[in-house]
Formats: C-alpha cells, sequence, structure tokens
C-alpha cells in the first residue's frame, strides 16, 4: 500500500494540465480532503485509486470539484451541493455580509427576510445561523430538486427557514405580510450575451439558475422593482446580486420604480454585483 501526499495530487493535475500553481495546490487540497477523504500520511486502499482515476477525469473535463465532493464552502459554513443548484460564490457571500453588517446595527426587533430563488439555501441558511432568533427568514424557489436540497442543508445545520416551491415571477407579492428585507441571487446570466467560452465552464450548472427565460435578461429584477411596496414594509430594503455588465439598466429599473437611496458596490474582483435599495 501507498501513502499519498497532496503534493503527488497537485502534480498530476499539472500533469493533465487541469490546474497550476496555487489553483492546482488548492484543487488537490479538495481533492484529498473532500474527495477521497485523506489524511497526510495515511495508507491509501486500493479503492482510492479508481476514485482518484474517476475524479481526475471528471475534472479533465470540466466539472466543479464542488459537485465532485458533493458539497461546498459559503460563509464558513458546508452546503450539500449537486446537479440541481448553483455553487454558491464568493460574491455572494459579500451580499450576505453587506446585509448582516445592516441588520447587526438594529438587533432590537424581528426582521422578516425573503429569499427569491434560494437554491442551495446558502443565503437564506446562512441568514439565520448568524440572525438567529432576531430574524424569521422565507425561502422560495421555483425547482422541486434546488428545495429539496435547500431543505436537507437547513436540516443538517440546524436553521430553521420556511421554503416554499413557487415561481416568483407569476407571484403578486402577497405571502401575508410584508418583509423587512428582499434579498436575491437571480438568475441573470444573458445566454446569448456571453462567450462561448464562459458558456462552456457554466454547462455543469442548472441553467434554470443561471438563465432567465425568454428574452428580458432583467425579468426579476425588474419584478422585484415592480413589487416594491407589495413585498416590503415602509423600512424595508432589498439587497440583490447584479449581472455586472447591466448595472445603469438595473439602476434605472429601480428608481423608475421609486424605490430610495440606491447604492451599488463592487465585488472583491472589482465588477459592479450588489445593489441595495430603500422602500421609502
Ligand atoms: N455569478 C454567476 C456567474 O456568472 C451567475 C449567478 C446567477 O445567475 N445568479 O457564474
Amino acid at each position: 500500500m501507498d501513502v499519498w501526499h497532496i503534493k503527488d495530487i497537485k502534480t498530476q493535475l499539472e500533469n493533465r494540465n487541469i490546474a497550476t500553481g496555487r489553483e492546482a495546490i488548492s484543487l488537490a487540497k479538495w481533492v484529498f480532503d473532500d474527495v477521497l477523504n485523506l489524511k497526510e500520511g495515511q495508507l491509501v486502499i486500493q479503492e482510492k485509486y479508481l476514485l482518484l482515476k474517476n475524479t481526475l477525469e471528471r475534472l479533465e473535463a470540466g466539472e466543479p470539484v464542488q459537485y465532485i465532493a458533493g458539497h461546498a464552502w459559503f460563509f464558513g459554513y458546508s452546503f450539500l451541493v449537486n446537479q440541481h443548484v448553483l455553487i454558491p460564490r464568493p460574491e455572494t457571500e459579500e451580499l450576505v455580509d453587506w446585509i448582516l453588517r445592516d441588520v447587526k446595527k438594529q438587533l432590537n426587533r424581528l426582521i422578516r427576510i425573503l429569499d427569491v430563488g434560494t437554491g442551495s439555501g446558502c443565503i437564506a441558511i446562512t441568514l439565520k445561523k448568524e440572525l438567529g432568533e432576531n430574524c424569521e427568514v422565507v425561502a422560495i424557489d421555483i425547482s422541486t430538486q434546488a428545495l429539496s436540497v435547500a431543505q436537507q442543508n437547513s436540516l443538517i445545520l440546524e436553521a430553521e427557514v420556511e421554503f416554499l416551491e413557487m415561481d416568483f415571477l407569476q407571484t403578486d407579492g402577497d405571502f401575508g405580510m410584508p418583509f423587512d428585507i428582499i434579498v436575491s441571487n437571480p438568475p441573470y446570466v444573458g445566454r446569448n450575451l456571453i462567450s462561448a467560452e464562459m458558456q462552456a465552464m457554466l454547462r455543469y450548472e442548472p441553467p434554470i439558475a443561471l438563465y432567465p427565460e425568454g428574452q428580458d435578461v432583467d425579468i426579476f429584477y425588474r419584478r422585484i422593482s415592480e413589487l416594491r411596496g407589495k413585498l416590503l414594509s415602509p423600512e424595508g430594503s432589498c439587497y440583490i446580486e447584479l449581472n455586472e455588465f447591466r448595472k445603469e439598466q438595473i439602476h434605472t429599473l429601480f428608481e423608475s420604480n421609486r424605490w430610495k437611496n440606491l447604492e451599488i458596490r463592487n465585488d472583491l474582483q472589482g465588477f459592479p454585483r450588489m445593489l441595495k435599495a430603500k422602500s421609502e
């Protein structure tokens, strides 16, 4: 029996042109720790050879390591992921961080939060974990399979969230009571507006979570902005992840629906990625 080390996996990744340099180190760690479930210095049993071979083939084909490992990290929490949900992105952590910084300034009352298009549940569950009893979270999605992943995550992470299966584009915005916060990372990628290379990179992720159906790439922003008075309390705020190419159009949309105090922030990569707007 052999003993494997992370650096051996790194060499294999580099030899197969799957990754180089720092990216190869971080990928090798994922494969070693999360896919092969190994510890440094551990003796490797036969079946790990097959698992490594299969993993390298999947990575070579372009599959994200998070789908192979079956989980992804978000805000320090481990979320189950599969092909029915988007892999949580670091820029979405930035959106959650923005909300938490704002909310923690006013923790003297119960805050009702709506997450539109929850996917793996990463936003809704993280907010519940971080805010606890101070908030009530409702999370909606059109996909039964995505909601099943989100439900499992909420059980594993012990975060109580109310999940509802619904098509947000068909809702009239009446949820019984208005929310204090709406958050969303909706499908916003224009299928015909991105390069073939980009499309290929996204091919393992669920199209329903990435590409809005039809011609209107801003449809989710449009609908959220139109439902301002119905979804939100007068003091309420909306935080959404932006399509980095459509900052002006989305800003105009929110302005024309009479949202106040619009603020756009760049993500760590320097792209305009988040918008906050106040209801009144
Ligand atoms: N940020 C993601 C990407 O470009 C897309 C997320 C989304 O459509 N909500 O890969």
